[in-house]
């Protein structure tokens, strides 16, 4: 089925209701959401585009690109894209020029839709790249795809689609490495949202503080659909704002957050547990949450978050149960699999390790995207011959009474720190320098070492008012953890360097301290 099918089955049976509300006072009926992504999938047909048969055999219908600012019409674009049976390749607003070459290059959008500010320069590299249609949207309702669109019927039968049909494209964040173009169908994005919905409980009464980007699989696939395939009303923030948040937060039921957004409402004194008093749920992931967050959260709002885990690859994997009855959220688990997703761990060889173990995260299921666009090779090596895909993170599926089959993530494969023939969990080292008093945070990596191959280097982040010193935090972990995993350097920062969905940048703590132990890091 296509999700824009299951979107339209979704509309409540009154839609003149409000569907969407901004934080600037916009209202969207459901009525406003079948009429608007009607006169953008007319627009979009009317350009008379071609899809392309991929090496694969696979086709891939037009792509449209969107390199805008976060907005009520931009979501539009996104759903008439898959209403008109097209690609949707949502863009971090943030890439400039250089970024821009590459995912025009690597895509070959038929259209791409762009910020009026953006225009200039980014019509050019889109052109170079033979783009055939540019269109500039605002965040203010102006830009050239509305105005085009005004003039189209809004009547649209939505085409029916297989659900191997491909309709998005995400790139992999990428901190090392070219970025990859994981192709999704209909079928992954439909199925995940199903679950998702079920297995949190999404009511047509629930009302979704949205406040995460929308070029990412957070804050587009997970937020959106469980909202509008519920029939459930968004209050929409332009952006992530802690005082905008705890403001609408009494008219929400539930919030989805990164974890650094939770760690900057905690820095709010507003955030009380009378604020939270309609809330039924608040959802964390795209990074590990502190267990310390996870707990002051608990202390000031009565609420347990619940951490779930997932890739832009494969939609959600894991979640901590929502009913108390399927068990409890634990801290720094992101719970069991989830309903009709197999999750396993296995050593170096491919073989199952045993529960508790630490070893590599493979899973299966309906929500696993078909490949990366235009890397068969890339493709191949991630799935095993049986058909399980190589997530490159590592984890362990817990053994023990409370937390038999959840999973804790210990940090992506590449992460991995070898140290004079050591291996050392980056995140086993920040758990420990997290426990010590006056740290807030913390990022363990290696850097080329000229003796043990690589050496264990942290940055420290001080909690407020602490003063921490490199001496004293390393003699502090030498008494707590075998002498090869102590880093042998600590940088103590005012924060840690994060991507917009606050995943630490290791690599580029790498690269600012590669010359560290003068090794040749080449
Ligand atoms: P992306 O494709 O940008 O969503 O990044 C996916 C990666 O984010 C995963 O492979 C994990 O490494 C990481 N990730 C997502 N959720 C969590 C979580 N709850 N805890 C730890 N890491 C996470």
């Amino acid at each position: 089925m296509n999700v824009f099918a299951a979107l339209q089955a979704a509309y409540p049976a009154d839609r003149s209701r409000v569907a969407i509300e901004t934080d600037t006072g916009l209202l969207y009926t459901w009525q406003d959401i079948e009429r608007a992504t009607a006169m953008l999938a007319n627009l979009l047909t009317s350009l008379d585009l071609h899809g392309r048969t991929l090496d694969d055999g696979t086709y891939l219908p037009p792509v449209v690109a969107a390199h805008t600012d976060k907005s009520v019409e931009a979501l539009l674009l996104y759903l008439a894209t898959l209403r008109a049976g097209m690609v949707y390749l949502p863009l971090n607003p943030a890439y400039r020029q250089a970024e821009m070459d590459y995912f025009l290059g690597d895509a070959q959008p038929a259209v791409v839709v762009c910020a009026p500010a953006d225009f200039q320069w980014l019509s050019r590299v889109a052109f170079q790249k033979r783009v055939r249609h540019v269109f500039t949207l605002g965040t203010d309702r102006t830009g050239t795809l509305l105005d085009r669109a005004s003039f189209m019927s809004d009547q649209h039968r939505p085409d029916v689609f297989e659900s191997t049909s491909l309709c998005a494209i995400l790139y992999t964040s990428g901190t090392t490495g070219r970025s990859k173009g994981a192709l999704l169908t209909h079928g992954n994005l439909l199925s995940n949202a199903r679950t998702l919905i079920k297995h949190w409980g999404w009511r047509p009464d629930d009302v979704l503080l949205h406040a995460l980007p929308i070029f990412h699989i957070h804050g587009l696939f997970v937020a959106c659909h469980c909202a509008l395939l519920s029939g459930s009303k968004l209050l929409w923030l332009g952006k992530f704002e802690p005082q905008a948040v705890l403001q609408h937060l009494p008219q929400a039921t539930v919030f989805m957050g990164v974890p650094t957004m939770y760690s900057r409402l905690l820095a709010q004194p507003g955030l009380t547990r009378s604020a939270c008093n309609g809330m039924r749920l608040f959802v964390c992931g795209s990074a590990p949450l502190l267990p310390s967050a996870f707990a002051d959260f608990a202390q000031r709002t009565g609420h347990t978050i619940l951490e779930r885990y997932g890739m832009s690859e494969t939609g959600m994997l894991c979640s901590n149960p929502y009913r108390p009855a399927d068990g409890p959220r634990l801290a720094g688990s992101v719970g069991p699999a989830l309903p009709g997703v197999e999750v396993r761990v296995v050593d170096d060889a491919g073989s199952p390790c045993p529960a508790g173990a630490v070893g590599h995260i493979q899973v299966r299921g309906p929500n696993v995207f078909m490949g990366y666009l235009g890397m068969p090779d890339k493709t191949a090596e991630s799935f095993t011959d049986d058909d399980w895909f190589k997530t490159g993170d590592v984890g362990k599926i817990g053994a023990g009474p409370d937390d038999k089959g959840y999973v804790s993530i210990v940090g992506r494969a590449r992460d991995l720190i070898i140290t004079g023939g050591f291996n050392v969990y980056p995140a086993e080292i920040e758990d420990h320098l997290n426990q010590l008093p006056g740290v807030a945070e913390s990022a363990v990596f290696g850097v080329p070492h000229p003796d043990f191959g690589e050496g264990v280097v942290a940055a420290v982040v001080p909690q407020p008012g602490a003063h921490l010193t490199e001496a004293g935090l390393i003699e502090q972990t030498k008494q707590r953890i075998a002498n090869f995993k102590v880093p042998k350097r600590v940088f103590v920062l005012a924060e840690l360097p994060r991507n917009a969905m606050g995943k630490v940048q290791k690599n580029l703590l790498q690269k600012e301290h590669a010359a560290l132990f003068g090794a040749n890091a080449g």
